[in-house]
Parts: structure tokens; C-alpha cells; sequence
């Protein structure tokens, strides 16, 4: 297992708690976000400031760490494929249980990552766990973007009214396109 950096922003150290069930310890940090957060089309690019609001609270078995996190992930729109920013917002909660601790009171899900690393815990991979579940697959710059045309591929929202393509048949399209087409004569009359 890698050695925690004690001054990794992301690793928190413990013994201000003192091993004192019902101690704890409310921490407010600024944290540059690590690598990885990110799923599909959408990702926190690394060193985006993510702000943490967690409580570090000692009970029986190890430290219990709860809060929340808030960063803003950049994406394309799934529609229009405009940049968006996504706010996003995560819960934490994950019990990390003394070195010398048994780890079966954490629970049948607890992993190796749930241990304290001498008076040190880690937050970093269940920030991480935490974030990507929380992008969303298909953002949109707005709910009601209509995307872009297939036939043409500009913004629906900038096209006039009633714009359309003829589906021509790829056989056909090299003769059709031989005569002047007469509906757009008559677009040209009309504005
Ligand atoms: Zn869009
Ligand atoms: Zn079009």
C-alpha cells in the first residue's frame, strides 16, 4: 500500500481527536481536485478548487467522516455540444477504522482504503468514488436545448422556422442537385 503524505490536501490527520469516542472535529478546506474525477464526456479538470465541509468524528471503531464536497465539473452539451459548467455537490460518509481495528465492524463492504494509515486517513478515493457517480451522463447547457440539425448541423434554436431537409437518396443527390430547386425560389420571394 502507497505511504499517505500527511500534507496531501486530502489526507486528514486524526490524532487531534485523540482516540476519544464522541470527540470530533470540523474542517473546512479548499482542495485542488485530483486526478480522475470524471465520467464520459463530462470531468472536474485537476486542480479545479473543490470546497470540503467535513466532520471528523471519533467513535469506537476508527473515524467516522461526514460533509459534503462542491466543485464545478466542465462537459459538452449532449445536444449542442456547447461547454457547460455542472455544479456539483457530493455527500460524504465513510467510517476509516483504526490501524490495530477490526475491520469487520466497518461493515461487509469495508474495503483496505477504510483503514487509517498510522494517525492518517485518506479521502481522496472516496471523494473520487463519490464525484463520478455524481456527473451526469448527458449534460445539457439548458433542459430545453433543442440540439442541432441533422441534416446541417447548425443550432436549431438559430435556423428559421420550418427548416428542413429533403431526403434525397444518395443515388439520386448528384442528379437532383443538376436542377435549380424550385422551393428555394420560393423561400427567396417570401422574405
Ligand atoms: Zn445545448
Ligand atoms: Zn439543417
Amino acid at each position: 500500500m502507497r505511504r499517505l503524505d500527511p500534507r496531501a490536501p486530502l489526507v486528514f490527520d486524526s490524532r487531534p481527536l485523540g482516540r476519544r469516542p464522541g470527540s470530533m472535529r470540523a474542517i473546512s478546506r479548499s482542495v485542488p481536485a485530483p486526478e480522475g474525477l470524471e465520467a464520459g464526456l463530462v470531468s472536474v479538470p485537476v486542480g479545479t478548487p473543490v470546497e470540503l465541509d467535513v466532520r471528523l468524528e471519533a467513535v469506537m471503531e476508527g473515524v467516522l467522516v461526514t460533509g459534503t464536497a462542491r466543485t464545478t465539473a466542465a462537459g459538452q452539451c449532449g445536444r449542442c455540444l456547447d461547454p457547460v459548467a455542472v455544479p456539483v455537490e457530493v455527500e460524504l460518509c465513510e467510517l476509516y477504522v483504526y490501524p490495530d481495528g477490526d475491520a469487520r465492524s466497518a461493515g461487509p463492504d469495508s474495503e483496505e482504503t477504510d483503514r487509517l494509515q498510522g494517525d492518517h486517513l485518506d479521502l481522496e478515493p472516496h471523494l473520487r468514488d463519490a464525484v463520478v457517480l455524481a456527473l451526469p451522463l448527458q449534460p445539457l447547457c439548458r433542459d430545453d436545448c433543442p440540439g442541432l440539425c441533422p441534416g446541417c448541423g447548425r443550432r436549431l434554436d438559430e435556423v428559421e422556422p420550418g427548416h428542413g431537409h429533403d431526403v434525397v437518396d444518395a443515388r439520386w443527390s448528384a442528379l437532383a442537385g443538376l436542377e435549380l430547386d424550385p422551393e428555394r425560389t420560393t423561400e427567396t420571394e417570401e422574405s
